[in-house]
């Protein structure tokens, strides 16, 4: 995992070099997608957002989330009727292990998938620009409490 301060400074000169306002709102909704604790949900993040700012608007939100995606800087996934959930410490490709009961998603720390991408291209004369891998389970604790 990256470090928030920093991945939140990349963020906001990422903005400031595309000439976009950094509101007061808008760099609350970086802090909590430059830390991405749990690939939060827009709801949640809205939620987050608005204790400190009460008047932030789900709206606020997801246009942000739109500039962030613009310009790179957040990985969405999209999971259909599930809501898309979001990573900014990591804006980039990377495996995802979720958990079926609770919603859980974690960064898996394996280091089995770099090649994968090379050899796909070797086998099949694909160009591969981008990838997106996805493991679903049920997490300790939702086998726990099952
Ligand atoms: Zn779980
Ligand atoms: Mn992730």
């Amino acid at each position: 995992m990256a470090n928030p301060q920093k991945r939140l400074d990349q963020m906001v000169a990422k903005l400031r070099e595309n000439n976009y306002r950094i509101t007061p709102q808008r760099l609350a909704v970086l802090k909590i997608l430059a830390a991405s604790a749990g690939h939060p949900s827009v709801e949640k993040i809205y939620h987050k957002v608005k204790k400190d700012f009460p008047t932030t608007s789900l709206a606020t939100v997801y246009k942000t989330l739109i500039v962030m995606k613009e310009v790179g800087e957040v990985l969405e996934l999209g999971f259909g009727e599930g809501g898309n959930r979001y990573d900014g410490n990591k804006p980039y490709p990377h495996p995802h292990l979720i958990c079926t009961e609770c919603g859980k998603i974690i960064d898996p720390q394996i280091e089995a998938l770099p090649g994968m991408t090379e050899a796909l291209m070797a086998a099949t004369g694909f160009k591969i620009n981008t990838h997106r891998l996805d493991f679903f389970g049920v997490c300790p604790n939702c086998q726990k409490t099952r």
